[in-house]
């Protein structure tokens, strides 16, 4: 087949079959909440039987979403080098990839100017914020904050606040270390949602008092973006991070959107080919732009199958919201009227992404999840969830707990299911006996072989 192109004619894209870059139409709101892959896994259990899988992980890792995946496979059938090549298949990928960043952009409602950096994941997105900071800037970090976004600054230029009791109390912290501080440029790292309690920030609150001082923000919105729209301008906050894979994407893939200042100014991220617009013998000319910190052959599939999720949850938004709000009333309801169970709470009474987060009277957390999950069919993560300073402070020092995060992949059977275990844990304790090793807990008499052919 021969394509014929008219170079003066600006529909050449659209014949090409490659999307339009800039702000893609509003998609159709569908009915129903988007379906996962895993919609109909069953898992063995130690009882011999397959059970429907009930996935309340959803903190850590997210199954892909059905439109994601078929997104994917789409991508992968045809794919080629992005912004690399004059060959059909560069070309159409290179549309794809612009498209999904033009996607994003939506997604986060950035604001003209702002700009959308493809990375790994929310660690390396924060990571190359870090890596751009002008050299005199200050900032400011709750030691409730996930690993990810407490450790990458510098150690000398960052302020560490104490782990809040409320939403208020952290707004306070912030202004007086603000005051005291009188720092010409600084940072302050806004948690979107926590990880250990699920509890919603007070984002607006604490970006205006940033604004106030002079500050930027920036909102790690790992557990955040999932759950709730984000409206760059209507929260005020500077820069915004995510993960793909927590957002119903494949691994591999995290967005850092923002501001484009502080970004063009620094040093590429990673100093390779894409980020080059002239090497020479004596000095080398950076792109500015996204393609600055994208060196190398960017993850394509993994932006595409972004974008996709992000335009599927922007039009499900409110389906979405409905059913975990609804989910996340029961789980709680059903968790805090069990006896022995305590669940954590760092805020206090706060809006919550659907994560509860508890311990058991009696029972190591590694056990209650292993149970679970042998016993039940049932995920959920057990541990300090890369947050140790928060688990010092309300979980307990060096302790433990055991993390229930749900998502589009649980249903009310899955709740109910969860909930009736913990019952029947703590009034009769687990159906088998388990032994710990090194390895963690396990049941001697368990009859399954859980391995799987490998995928290849
Ligand atoms: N921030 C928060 C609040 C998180 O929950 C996580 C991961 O659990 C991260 C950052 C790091 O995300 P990733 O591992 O995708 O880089």
């Amino acid at each position: 087949m021969s394509i014929t192109i008219d170079p003066q004619q600006d529909t050449t894209p659209r014949r090409l079959g490659i999307p339009r870059v800039s702000s893609p139409e509003p998609r159709r709101v569908a009915d129903g909440l988007p379906k996962t892959v895993s919609a109909d896994l069953g898992v063995p259990t130690i009882h011999r039987t397959v059970t429907d899988y009930a996935n309340f992980d959803h903190g850590a890792t997210t199954p892909a979403l059905v439109a994601v995946a078929d997104a994917a496979q789409q991508v992968q059938r045809r794919y080629g080098s992005v912004h690399r090549g004059a060959g059909y298949a560069s070309r159409v990928t290179t549309g794809w990839f612009e498209a999904a960043r033009a996607e994003v952009g939506e997604f986060v409602a950035a604001r003209p100017g702002d700009e959308v950096v493809f990375t790994r994941n929310t660690t390396d997105a924060l990571r190359l914020l870090a890596h751009c900071l002008p050299a005199d800037t200050q900032v400011f970090a709750w030691e409730s904050a996930h690993h990810a976004a407490l450790l990458p600054w510098p150690a000398d230029r960052t302020t560490r606040l104490p782990v809040p009791a409320s939403a208020a109390h952290a707004v306070q912290l912030l202004e007086a270390a603000l005051r005291r501080s009188g720092a010409q440029h600084a940072l302050v790292v806004v948690t979107g949602a926590c990880n250990v309690t699920g509890e919603i920030w007070p984002v607006t609150e604490l970006a205006a008092v940033a604004r106030r001082f002079g500050a930027r923000t920036v909102l790690d919105a790992a557990q955040y973006a999932p759950h709730v729209s984000i409206d760059l301008a209507a929260l005020d906050i500077d820069w915004v991070a995510f993960s793909g894979h927590k957002l119903y994407a494949p691994y591999g893939a995290g967005v850092l959107a923002g501001r484009s200042d502080w970004l063009d100014a620094a040093e590429p991220y990673l100093p390779a080919g894409g980020a080059t617009a002239r090497v020479a013998h004596d000095h080398t000319r950076w792109q500015t732009g996204p393609a600055r910190h994208e060196g190398g052959t960017p993850n394509a599939v993994g932006a595409i199958a972004i974008a996709a999720s992000c335009a599927t949850l922007r039009s499900h938004r409110a389906t979405v919201e409905a059913h975990e709000a609804h989910l996340y009333a029961r789980l709680h309801g059903g968790l805090a009227a069990t006896d022995g169970v305590r669940i954590v709470q760092v805020l206090g009474d706060r809006p919550n992404v659907g994560v509860v987060t508890f311990t058991i009277d009696g029972y190591d957390p590694s056990l209650v999840s292993q149970v679970l999950a042998d016993e039940h069919a049932i995920a959920v993560r057990d541990g300090r969830f890369c947050a140790h300073l928060l688990c010092d402070a309300v979980v307990g020092a060096d302790a433990t707990a055991v993390r229930a995060s749900l998502g589009l992949a649980t249903t009310g059977e899955h709740v109910d299911r969860l909930v009736a275990a913990v019952r029947q844990l703590v009034e009769h304790g687990p159906s088998l006996s388990y032994v710990h090793t090194d390895e963690g807990w396990s049941a001697p008499a368990d009859p399954r072989d859980v391995s799987e052919p490998l995928p290849w």
